[in-house]
């Protein structure tokens, strides 16, 4: 085809309409409007076929860390294309950067999590988690143990499997979702859900729903509790402080798995290598993909404690996907964690431009619109309102808010997301100061806009 980037924007919209068909998107409104062809980018930068330059305060999906257009990761790639393309770990064979990979996540995860079972994407390795927590204690002698609890508005994928273990009502609605064996419980939103209480009696409150639902399914019929250490696609919902130790006293009390899904808070998102580090958690089982590769190869995974996998070492878990542990998408990943250690850039969100950037998003509350602003490392959210000192959501009709600040921000080339009336950043980890300046400008022009 003579189609290429140089093609008029127009005729490339009218194709896409045609034949392509976008996730989680109305295709019949998109085809309206157009959807904005993206061409390249650089560091934090998009370019469209209209030649705009594009803050993208998203990281893409949360998932580009190092930011676009690094060489050595296209290098990586070539490299070990040229080398060994694809072999699969099946049958007892391995290969090196499957090896070099496994050993790394080894070095860097926190505590006894030493083993890795690869999948192409978060969903494909929350699928694994559930199928790896039951086969545990089956292998245990418990095999009755088949709950998986949840959170609601949680975001563990959208496959059949993961999609049942998040909480998206809109998601379960369509298509079968979610599939026996999995309850859901409230998410820690003190703004929205807290009431009256302090958000440390409420983030308790929260916490306690777990031990009222394993008690009400069987202390011995849980298998695990599965959770984001913070909620991402849920609205980057920070939970309050008491949150997260209450849950680990009631996972630890009643024996039953912790799964934290890494696949946003991991490497380096929350100013350490994993969000369970920011917060506090012990889990035995960590979901990781996205910031992985930052993006630049399909690749998840799950990495299991020293007990967990010993268990499931003992049986042929009889599970695995064509590209687990596949070898461009190891060694990519493998350089991409040389770059976010070489280059200070975990450090960077903990210690230097993290620290800049919690200041600059928290003085979005001097904003009319702006209510609560809470951010933890390089991801963060505001609650849009009409009232802030009552909490107020805007009416569920008038709940366009978000998207209209969201449509704000598209036309002036900065690229934040909305979750209902929750306005998100996660931009790449290396945006600089100056940079960080004009995400804000653009915001908060944005913001004065949709006001
Ligand atoms: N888990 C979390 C916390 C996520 O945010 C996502 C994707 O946004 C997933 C899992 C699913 O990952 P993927 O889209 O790679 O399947």
């Amino acid at each position: 085809s003579t189609i290429s980037t140089n093609t008029p924007t127009a005729e490339l919209q009218a194709l896409d309409a045609a034949h392509h068909m976008h996730p989680f998107t109305t295709g019949t409104e998109l085809a309206e409007k157009g959807a904005r062809v993206i061409t390249r980018a650089d560091g934090c930068w998009l370019n469209d076929s209209d030649g705009n330059r594009i803050l993208d305060a998203m990281a893409g999906l949360w998932c580009v860390n190092v930011g676009y257009g690094r060489r050595e990761l296209a290098q990586a790639a070539g490299r070990q294309m040229l080398e060994l393309p694809y072999y699969n770990t099946f049958f007892q064979t391995t290969h090196v950067p499957a090896i070099q990979l496994s050993a790394k996540l080894a070095e860097l995860a926190p505590g006894d999590l030493n083993h890795v079972f690869y999948a192409s994407s978060g969903s494909e390795a929350n699928d694994t988690n559930l199928r790896l927590v039951r086969t545990y204690w089956a292998e245990k002698g418990q095999p009755q143990r088949q709950w998986v609890i949840s959170r609601w508005n949680a975001y563990h994928g959208s496959s059949v499997g993961s999609g049942s273990l998040g909480g998206m009502k809109g998601m379960h609605a369509q298509g079968g979702m979610p599939i026996p064996g999995i309850a859901h419980i409230d998410q820690p939103n003190w703004w929205a859900e807290g009431g009256d209480l302090s958000p440390e009696e409420f983030g308790l409150e929260r916490a306690r729903q777990l031990e009222a639902k394993i008690l009400e399914l069987g202390p011995d019929n849980v298998a695990a509790f599965i959770a984001e250490p913070i909620q991402g696609a849920g609205g980057v919902i920070v939970p309050p402080d008491s949150y997260w130790p209450e849950i680990q006293r009631i996972v630890d009390e009643y024996g039953i798995l912790l799964i934290a899904d890494e696949v946003i808070c991991g490497f380096g998102r929350t100013g350490n290598w994993f969000g369970s580090q920011t917060m506090n958690i012990r889990p035995d089982i960590m979901t990781i993909a996205k910031g992985l590769s930052s993006g630049y190869q399909p690749i998840g995974g799950s990495i299991l404690s020293d007990e967990v996998a010993a268990v499931i070492s003992g049986t042929e878990f009889n599970h695995g996907y064509t590209y687990s542990g596949h070898p461009v998408a190891c060694a990519v990943a493998l350089e991409n964690l040389r770059i976010l250690q070489d280059d200070g850039i975990v450090d960077g969100v903990r210690d230097d431009t993290g620290p800049y950037l919690q200041e600059r998003f928290a003085s979005l509350t001097d904003h009319p619109l702006v209510g609560e602003a809470k951010i933890v490392g390089m991801m963060g959210s505001i609650a849009l309102t009409p009232d802030k000192a009552a909490r107020a959501a805007f009416a569920a009709d008038a709940g366009t808010a978000g998207f209209m600040c969201r449509e704000r921000c598209f036309a002036n080339n900065l690229i934040m997301r909305h979750v209902g009336d929750r306005m998100i950043i996660s931009p790449p980890l290396v945006i600089s100061r100056s940079e960080i300046d004009t995400l804000f400008e653009r915001a908060w022009q944005s913001l004065d806009e949709a006001h």
